[in-house]
């Protein structure tokens, strides 16, 4: 755990100005994305759920200025994050204009369109007509002129896989977005993707696929294809959207912040509580939660450059940034971590992955 002063948030703070925190860069550790000029902290912060209007402005803003002034330099979102979708981007921007407007420079803002966002042919996918469309909206919410990182959120089955990276080539040239990336995209596709990128001068630095202890789909062939095009990854969902925390080892009912569809609301399955408190018990015996040393496991892998996190609350925030002072994997740690998950047959994403 950490030995910094826990958080007491103050009701007045909150609506006093912003001034971040002076010792933010304390903890460095800045991780290289793949062989670019991109430095990322090792644990980015992503504005999914709890950004919505169905959370209160305030426990946003109190989430989103602990995380900076904890060295947490970046924040992703994406065009459908809320809800209702949009509605992240928006708050987002209030907090831009508020409160972030001066650290601009020291900050990644990323977004992304590729999941429907409106009504008809040209508000999903990967065509030119909504990627551009779509990332103009995405900065009319936010109040920015550009976003450093724009990526394509899924592969389209149907538009060329050029049609989507001329457009991404089109924001940086246009300069709306600083860098370009990829998510859940398969191994063949992420290299024809940065061979089309390559061949326009705007190489693809960043892929963002859903990676954990209990979906490793990307080991399978993604992360080679990453370190020989020079990417890096920022693994989503590291913690399986909390079912890697202390939340389901009770009875195996969370109590979530909020409700998402795409995770189990009945008990789990008892064997799969067994291995949970397995798995607790691995992370207890390294003087760790489970949170953490999910967080770890994921960074453990040297073309993952951050692990990308949510946060209902900043002791979450502060639970998961101690793992990065965790002791190292030894094999025999690896082995049962390897042992127990595959006993837990949970994993949301690995169903979308592709
Ligand atoms: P996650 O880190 O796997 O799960 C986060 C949730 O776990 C939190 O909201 C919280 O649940 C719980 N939690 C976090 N720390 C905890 C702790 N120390 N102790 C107990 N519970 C803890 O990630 P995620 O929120 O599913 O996704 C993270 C980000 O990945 C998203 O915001 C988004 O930026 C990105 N993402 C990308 C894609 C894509 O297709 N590219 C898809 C999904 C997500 P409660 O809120 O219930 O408290």
């Amino acid at each position: 755990m950490t030995d910094r002063p826990r958080f007491r948030p103050d009701v007045k703070d909150i609506h006093r100005p912003y001034t971040a925190s002076d010792d933010r860069y304390a903890a460095a550790g800045y991780r290289q994305v793949g062989s670019s000029g991109l430095y990322l902290p090792p644990i980015s912060l992503g504005l999914w759920w709890n950004f919505g209007d169905n959370v209160a402005f305030d426990a946003q803003r109190t989430l989103l200025r602990h995380a900076f002034d904890r060295g947490i330099t970046h924040f992703d979102l994406a065009n459908n994050y809320g809800p209702p979708y949009g509605s992240a981007e928006t708050n987002f921007g209030r907090m831009m204009r508020e409160d972030f407007a001066p650290y601009r420079d020291e900050l990644i803002v990323s977004s992304k369109a590729g999941w429907d966002m409106w009504p008809g042919p040209y508000g999903d996918l990967g065509s030119r007509k909504y990627i551009l469309a779509s990332a103009e909206q995405s900065l009319r919410r936010m109040s920015l002129d550009h976003v450093d990182i724009f990526y394509s959120h899924r592969p389209d089955p149907v538009t060329p896989i050029e049609e989507t990276i001329v457009a991404l080539d089109t924001l940086v040239r246009q300069g709306k977005a600083l860098y370009v990336g990829i998510s859940q995209y398969d191994e063949r596709q992420t290299a024809v993707a940065a061979a089309v990128a390559r061949s326009l001068g705007t190489p693809l630095v960043i892929h963002q696929p859903s990676y954990s202890i209990l979906n490793r789909w990307i080991e399978d062939g993604l992360t080679r294809v990453l370190a020989q095009e020079g990417m890096g990854a920022i693994a989503f969902t590291p913690l399986a959207q909390g079912v890697l925390t202390d939340k389901y080892l009770g009875d195996g009912r969370a109590q979530r912040s909020q409700k998402r569809s795409s995770l189990p609301h009945t008990a789990l399955p008892h064997a799969a509580i067994t291995a949970l408190r397995g798995l607790h018990i691995v992370a207890k015996e390294r003087g760790q939660s489970l949170a953490q040393m999910a967080i770890q496991w994921v960074l453990r892998d040297a073309t993952v450059t951050s692990a990308l996190i949510g946060a209902s609350r900043v002791e979450q925030l502060d639970d998961n940034l101690a793992a990065l002072g965790g002791p190292a994997f030894d094999a025999e740690e690896l082995e049962r971590i390897d042992a127990l998950a595959e006993s837990i047959d949970l994993d949301r994403w690995a169903e979308s992955a592709p």
